[in-house]
C-alpha cells in the first residue's frame, strides 16, 4: 500500500492553503503529502465568491496576487428596515468565481511541487493502529496524518472525528445577466426578510460569468431545515422573477464547542466550521490553512501527532476569536431580539466603519467612510 505522511482530502481554498503554507514552513513534510480531490479542475463551486480584504493579505502573504478575473467593490449597500446604509471605500471586496479562484490555488501549489491528484475520491477512512487507512477510487494509501478539507459534508469529520449533524445554515444563489457591458462596483446585504421570519439576509454582487456582468443574488439562512419554500421564494424574486437556475448548498458554521480534531486528524475550512453572520468562509479557510501547516510541521517535529493541541489553537487565533464574535451576533441579530441589535446598528456611522473593517480584517488607517445617504447609484437589483 501507498503509504504518505500526510493526506489532504479536499483541494479547495482550505486544502490548497494548508499544502501551500506547508510548503513555506516545512518544505520536506510538504514532500511527503499528497492533495486529493474528487473533482477535476476547474471545477464550480456554489459560491457567491465574495473575498474581504484580509483574503488578498493571506494570498500576498503566500506570494500569490489575484490572479482571476473579479469585480472590485468599492460601494455597499446595507438594508435593514429604516434609511438605508451606504458604504463607500476603495476595495471593500472582490468577486471571484471560484472556477478560476480555487483551479489558481491548486495550481500554485502545484507549480510548488506539492502532488495533488484531482478526479480522485476518498470513499471511507479507517484506522489501522496509529495510522489511517484512506480508501480512495485510485488505490488505498497509509497516512500518518489526514486533513479534512473536504467542506461541509466532511467524510473525514464524519468517519473520523464526530458523526453528529452541527451547526449548519443554507445559502442559495443564482447568477442574472445584468444586460450591460461594465459591472456595478456596488453590492448589497438585506436583512429585512427577517421581519418575515429569515434568519438570515439577501445579497446581491456584481461579478462576471466567462466575461459578461452578472448579479449574483442569493440567500442565507441560519436554519438549514424546513426554509427550502421561503428561500426559493426570495431568491425568485431577488433574481426578478421565476426561471433563473437555484444553486443551494450547506455551510458548516464553527461554533467553538463541537470536535474539529482527533488523533492523526485536523479539520481545515467548511469541515470546521465558517462564519456564521454571513456565511463567508474563503478568507477563513486560507487563514486555517496558516494555522494547520504550523500545527502539523510541529506535531510531527515533535513525534506527537494527537492533534489535542488543535482545537484550542483554533479557539484562541485571531480567527477563532473572529469566528467565535460572530457565531455571537448570528445569535443576537437573527434572534428574538434582532430589531434592537439592527438598531443600534443604524444610529452610528463610525460604528459601522469599524464594524465593517473588524469584519474586513483590515487596519484601523483604512480609509472608510459610512453614511445614511441612500443615494447610490447603480443599485443592484431591487426587491419588489
Ligand atoms: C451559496 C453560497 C455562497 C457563498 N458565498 C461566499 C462568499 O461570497 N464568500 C465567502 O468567503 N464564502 C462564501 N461561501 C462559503 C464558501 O463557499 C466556503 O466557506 C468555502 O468554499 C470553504 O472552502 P473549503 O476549502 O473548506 O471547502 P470547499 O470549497 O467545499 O472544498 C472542498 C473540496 O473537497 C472536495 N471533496 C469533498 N469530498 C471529497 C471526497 N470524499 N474525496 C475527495 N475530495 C472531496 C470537493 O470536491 C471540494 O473541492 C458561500 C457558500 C455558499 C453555499
Amino acid at each position: 500500500m501507498e503509504e504518505r505522511d500526510i493526506v489532504v482530502v479536499g483541494g479547495g481554498p482550505a486544502g490548497a492553503a494548508t499544502a501551500l503554507w506547508l510548503r513555506e514552513v516545512d518544505p520536506g513534510l510538504a514532500s511527503r503529502c499528497v492533495v486529493l480531490d474528487r473533482a477535476e479542475f476547474p471545477r464550480d463551486k456554489t459560491c457567491a465568491g465574495g473575498l474581504i480584504p484580509h483574503t488578498l493579505e493571506l494570498l500576498a502573504d503566500l506570494g500569490l496576487s489575484l490572479d482571476v478575473p473579479h469585480v472590485r467593490v468599492d460601494r455597499a449597500r446595507v438594508e435593514t428596515g429604516g434609511s438605508p446604509v451606504s458604504v463607500a471605500q476603495e476595495g471593500i471586496c472582490w468577486v471571484i468565481r471560484r472556477c478560476e479562484f480555487d483551479a489558481m490555488l491548486l495550481d500554485a501549489a502545484r507549480a510548488r511541487g506539492i502532488e495533488v491528484r484531482c478526479g480522485i475520491k476518498v470513499e471511507s477512512l479507517r484506522r489501522e493502529g496509529e495510522r489511517i487507512v484512506v480508501e480512495t477510487s485510485g488505490g488505498s494509501i497509509l497516512a500518518r496524518a489526514v486533513v479534512g478539507a473536504d467542506g461541509s459534508g466532511s467524510l473525514v469529520r464524519r468517519s473520523l472525528v464526530e458523526s453528529g449533524p452541527g451547526w449548519v445554515a443554507r445559502a442559495s444563489m443564482a447568477d442574472v445577466p445584468t444586460g450591460r457591458d461594465v459591472p456595478d462596483e456596488i453590492f448589497e446585504f438585506d436583512f429585512r426578510s427577517i421581519r418575515a421570519g429569515l434568519a438570515g439576509y439577501e445579497w446581491s454582487f456584481p461579478c462576471l460569468v466567462d466575461g459578461r456582468p452578472h448579479w449574483n443574488v442569493g440567500v442565507y439562512s441560519l436554519r438549514r431545515d424546513g426554509e427550502g419554500g421561503r428561500i426559493g421564494r426570495l431568491l425568485d424574486r431577488r433574481a426578478g422573477g421565476p426561471g433563473v437556475r437555484h444553486q443551494a448548498a450547506p455551510i458548516r458554521l464553527y461554533d467553538g464547542r463541537s470536535p474539529i480534531a482527533a488523533p492523526g486528524v485536523l479539520l481545515v475550512g467548511d469541515a470546521a466550521g465558517a462564519e456564521a453572520l454571513l456565511g463567508e468562509g474563503i478568507s477563513f479557510a486560507l487563514d486555517y490553512g496558516r494555522l494547520a501547516a504550523a500545527e502539523l510541521s510541529s506535531g510531527f517535529a515533535r513525534g506527537d501527532l494527537s492533534f489535542a493541541g488543535w482545537s484550542e489553537a483554533v479557539r484562541r487565533s485571531p480567527m477563532g476569536r473572529k469566528l467565535r464574535r460572530l457565531a455571537m451576533f448570528a445569535r443576537l441579530f437573527y434572534g428574538p431580539t434582532s430589531p434592537i441589535w439592527f438598531f443600534l446598528m443604524r444610529l452610528s456611522g463610525r460604528v459601522q466603519a469599524i464594524g465593517l473593517n473588524w469584519y474586513n480584517g483590515v487596519g484601523a488607517s483604512t480609509r472608510a467612510s459610512a453614511s445614511f445617504d441612500p443615494g447610490v447609484a447603480g443599485r443592484p437589483p431591487a426587491r419588489r
